[in-house]
């Protein structure tokens, strides 16, 4: 028997209040029944995302969402400003290319966030910029980059600040109407703790607004259509019912729970993570703007990276993601966002803190982990 631990940064772990939620009889998406939970949902979402508009349900993955953000609200030749800092970032101008926006790239290292200066410099230099496409909280470098600072830029502008906060909200404060955000995004397998399959949208009035003139086809993403049945607690199509199940019990835990200290959690997991890879003397991905929701490390160049994320996952039983593109076996990735406590970050020390030993590192066993330790006591 193996036990088998997910601290990867999504998907990630399940409750077992969900999952046990989501394994009762199905029921019809068209009923009293289903309504009810479905308006309980949009109610939940709209304090999770901090926003009197209504929050849009798909079922797709986050992507989705975000193509729907693209081919809802722009228009063919419009020009987009896309912070391309990681996969993600790059992920918004390959959409916005798609459907043929014109991009304007500012491009950041990997493990850096963008700089506010950056962008209010290429805002300058392009006043005609329709979108600003970036992400809260960049996955693939384990970097947040400044939301709040980038939507002064836009706020009072008719420029609209696009935000992919898949792996940020629910994670750290992000709150949409009062930011000036007008475009947000997250998807269930990240902090929602729910497995894969539902994204999220909510527009602000001047996204809205800015849709009217939108002259690209869609079809299934109709984010106009879904508002409307979305006021008559349903979907235009098909909802992931078993999902949005599971769901109403995640927004139950995280309001319980209460969103201020849903962020601490994140925080204190993140801080002490951070604290346990500097203690064994390893290089952080993101050491200056790094995300809560997951923390990079670089493995000594001594180790393959690709193969220690292997061993540790079929050996030891524990998923935690590698890097990608040019990072690929360089970096290890410690998911803490969604359904992590404390002692999941003792488990993700200790799990490499042997790895490595094994992989001939020279570790002192156990530093990690007591970094860990002296942080998460906090919470207790
Ligand atoms: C996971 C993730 C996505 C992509 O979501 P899919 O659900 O795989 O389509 C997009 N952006 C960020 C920041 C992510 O973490």
């Amino acid at each position: 028997m193996k036990k088998r631990y997910l601290i990867s940064p999504g998907p990630t772990p399940v409750p077992e209040e969900v999952l046990l939620e989501m394994a009762k009889p199905m029921i019809h998406h068209r009923t009293s029944q289903f309504s009810a939970i479905f308006a309980e949902c949009a109610e939940g979402l709209k304090k999770i995302f901090c926003t009197d508009q209504p929050v849009l349900m798909l079922a797709s993955s986050g992507s989705g969402a975000m193509e729907s953000a693209v081919t809802n609200v722009f228009r063919k030749g419009d020009k987009a400003l896309v912070v391309n800092g990681g996969k993600f970032g790059e992920r918004w101008g390959k959409i916005c290319e798609a459907f043929g926006l014109e991009v304007v790239w500012i491009n950041v290292e990997w493990g850096q966030a963008v700089s506010v200066d950056a962008v209010a410099e290429a805002l300058k230099n392009n006043p005609d910029i329709a979108g600003v496409f970036v992400q809260g909280s960049e996955t693939s470098t384990t970097v947040a980059h400044p939301i709040q600072q980038i939507s002064e830029l836009t706020k009072n502008t008719d420029t609209l600040l696009v935000v992919d906060g898949i792996t940020a909200v629910g994670v750290y404060p992000m709150p949409m109407d009062e930011w000036g955000i007008d475009i947000m995004i997250t998807g269930s397998q990240k902090a929602l703790m729910l497995p894969p399959g539902l994204a999220f949208i909510s527009l602000s009035e001047k996204a809205w607004k800015r849709s009217e003139s939108c002259d690209i086809p869609h079809f299934y993403f109709d984010l106009k259509k879904e508002r409307k049945n979305l006021a008559a607690d349903t979907s235009a199509y098909t909802p992931a019912a078993s999902l949005i199940i599971g769901l109403r019990v995640v927004l139950k835990m995280m309001l319980d729970e209460g969103l201020e200290n849903v962020y601490k959690r994140h925080d204190t997991l993140a801080r002490a993570t951070r604290a346990g890879v500097e203690a064994l003397g390893l290089k952080l991905l993101a050491p200056e703007s790094p995300a809560n929701s997951a923390t990079g490390l670089f493995v000594p160049e001594t180790v393959d990276g690709g193969k220690l994320v292997k061993d540790l996952r079929e050996n030891y039983g524990v998923t935690f993601a590698g890097g990608q593109d040019h990072l690929k076996g360089k970096i290890i990735r410690i998911a803490h966002l969604g359904y992590f406590d404390s002692f999941d970050m003792v488990v993700a020390m200790a799990s490499i803190e042997m790895g490595l030993l094994k992989f001939g590192h020279d570790v002192q066993m156990g530093a990690g982990v007591a970094a860990v330790e002296k942080i998460v006591n906090e919470r207790y």
